[in-house]
């Protein structure tokens, strides 16, 4: 391959495969490189608002109309049927302890609801990796970007004018020649062995290891014992990212449209061992024998794939930028599954890189803003651990965890409005880490939330949080008169006007221009 191309992309995940989209749109030239084949199962499905709403503003910014319709169910249906995906309206959490009797509690002490849309039109999505990569990757073929697959990539040297990556295809060299490298290869990918760049520690952060697959015949946790629920939840408890929560870790599912449901287990090392998680499959199945509600959810279930057992979740690159190069977040770290943290962290790094490769190639400054956008992605990655490290610390303690939750859906509400009223200034980082006072608040809650607490500390911890997430608060979180299930009401947006630099009017127009309210689909007999 004697062809130089301006810049090369390792990994056509769905972030790699943007970027290249967006470098070529920028007027590069640019080869996206890839190990294996698409179609092709990974994991990292469930996507929130705030991903949504970066996603869009990358297709809007770069010319990628066909793509657009993927930031919402209801287009996404319409444009893609065929693309696979789930239906995800917010995030539910219930409260375990494992081999206890099924049981509802009616005051939804061990429950948690938070919408993350009002109605399906706008809703979020699990992406069926398989096919959303997939569509991707043939859409940045058809913009012009050269893609090679089956590559396996071996070196990477640095000369005076650019960089040389060289490996092996269908058993024979390949040699590319590039400006700059691109790494979309996920945590201990190609750089980080190519270059041995080692690990940083997460401080304060629990040892953690992960068991999934995917499965067929899952049942609907409304129909178990959770059909008792009294009331009328915000949303189909199903149709989100459900999160159930014991003692030492957690298990995530979540259902796609084509009948698979994502499903596993993300656990500390001490649960991992005393579960004897690397069994695999029968692991997984004494899990859900000490759960009755997964249990009977699982009863018909198969996997459709060998489990996989990963032996350490976290990771933090201990280099994210060199001078030729640069790790998207996904690459230069990871912490959980947990709040879908991945999608958004990844795409504010493919928002940053292409603004960089857009405003300062070939400038002076280059390399100054590589530095700061290293520096910004390790400090998001760090912010993302010490949270989910104090919620790991809390899954024996379920009202602690709820209200450690609220300053993960503080921040992202109050990031996602911001930027929807055009003042992404008020929130650039992710879990507004970059804000003194907010950051403050979270360290000292976390700190706090990673001891002993006695119900007194408990409650004052509580309290503690209420007040930090108050002048972010747009959603009406915290509100114990809502015990536990969070819908999304246009009044407690409309009535924080103010903290989002706003009036009353531009957030109504605001709700009006991003559909919240539902419009009628339009009767097709009046249009004849
Ligand atoms: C268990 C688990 C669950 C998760 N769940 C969620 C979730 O629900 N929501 C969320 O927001 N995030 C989640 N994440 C994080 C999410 O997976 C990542 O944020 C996301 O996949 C990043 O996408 P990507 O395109 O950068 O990388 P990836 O999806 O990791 O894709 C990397 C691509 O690079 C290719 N590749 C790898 N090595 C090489 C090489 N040497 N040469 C060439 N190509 C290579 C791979 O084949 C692949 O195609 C989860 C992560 C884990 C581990």
């Amino acid at each position: 391959m004697n062809a130089r191309y301006d810049i090369a992309v390792v990994g056509s995940g769905f972030a790699g495969t943007l970027l290249a989209m967006i470098a070529h749109r920028l007027g590069h030239s640019v080869v996206l490189i890839e190990k294996g084949t698409h179609p092709r199962v990974v994991i990292g499905e469930s996507s929130t608002p705030l991903a949504n709403l970066l996603f869009e503003e990358l297709c809007v910014r770069y010319d990628l109309p066909n793509l657009k319709p993927l930031a919402k169910w209801g287009s996404w249906q319409r444009a893609h049927p065929e693309i696979a995906c789930g239906p995800k309206r917010g995030f539910t959490f219930h409260h375990h302890v494992l081999g206890g009797a099924p049981s509802i509690d009616p005051e939804r002490r061990d429950q948690l609801l938070v919408a993350a849309s009002p109605h399906d039109e706008i809703a979020d999505m699990h992406w069926y990796r398989a096919d959303f990569d997939h569509f991707l990757v043939r859409e940045a073929q058809h913009l012009g970007v050269d893609y090679f697959d089956r590559v396996a990539l071996r070196e990477f040297e640095e000369e005076e004018n650019g960089i040389r990556l060289r490996g092996e295809r269908d058993s024979g060299g390949v040699e590319f020649r590039a400006q700059f490298v691109v790494d979309a290869t996920g945590p201990r990918g190609f750089l980080h062995r190519a270059l041995n760049l080692g690990e940083n520690p997460l401080p304060n952060y629990p040892a953690t290891q992960s068991l999934y697959s995917h499965f067929s015949g899952v049942g609907r946790l409304e129909k178990t014992e959770f059909s008792r629920i009294d009331g009328e939840p915000p949303f189909p408890i199903d149709d989100a990212a459900v999160h159930h929560v014991f003692d030492g870790g957690w298990i995530w599912v979540l259902r796609f449209n084509n009948g698979m449901t994502s499903a596993g287990v993300a656990a500390t090392d001490k649960f991992a061992a005393k579960l004897g998680i690397s069994e695999g499959a029968t692991a997984w199945q004494r899990l859900l024998e000490g759960i009755p509600a997964l249990r009977a959810q699982f009863a018909n279930a198969r996997a459709e794939r060998p489990f996989t057992h990963m032996p350490r979740l976290a990771f933090r690159s201990s280099a994210i930028v060199g001078k030729r190069w640069a790790l998207l977040p996904s690459a230069a770290g990871f912490v959980d599954p947990l709040l879908s943290t991945g999608f958004p962290l990844t795409l504010l790094g493919v928002t940053r890189i292409a603004e960089i490769v857009e405003s300062a190639w070939g400038a002076e400054h280059f390399g100054a803003r590589l530095e700061d956008y290293a520096r910004q992605t390790d400090r998001e990655l760090l912010a993302t651990a010490r949270l989910i490290g104090a919620l790991y610390a809390n899954m024996n303690r379920f009202d602690v965890f709820v209200e450690l939750t609220q300053l993960y859906f503080a921040a992202a509400s109050f990031a996602e409005s911001a930027r929807r009223l055009l003042k992404p200034q008020l929130a650039p980082s992710f879990l507004l880490c970059t804000d003194p006072q907010f950051d403050r608040a979270c360290e000292e809650i976390c700190a706090r939330a990673r001891q002993r607490l006695s119900d007194a500390e408990a409650i004052a911890l509580i309290t503690r949080i209420h007040e930090a997430i108050e002048p972010i608060n747009v959603a009406g979180l915290g509100n114990a008169e809502r015990r536990n299930w969070y819908p999304i009401e246009a009044d407690d947006i409309l009535n924080a006007a103010a903290k989002l630099h706003s009036s009353r009017d531009e957030v109504q127009t605001l709700l009006k221009r991003c559909g919240f309210v539902c419009e009628p689909a339009p009767d097709p007999a009046a249009m004849a």
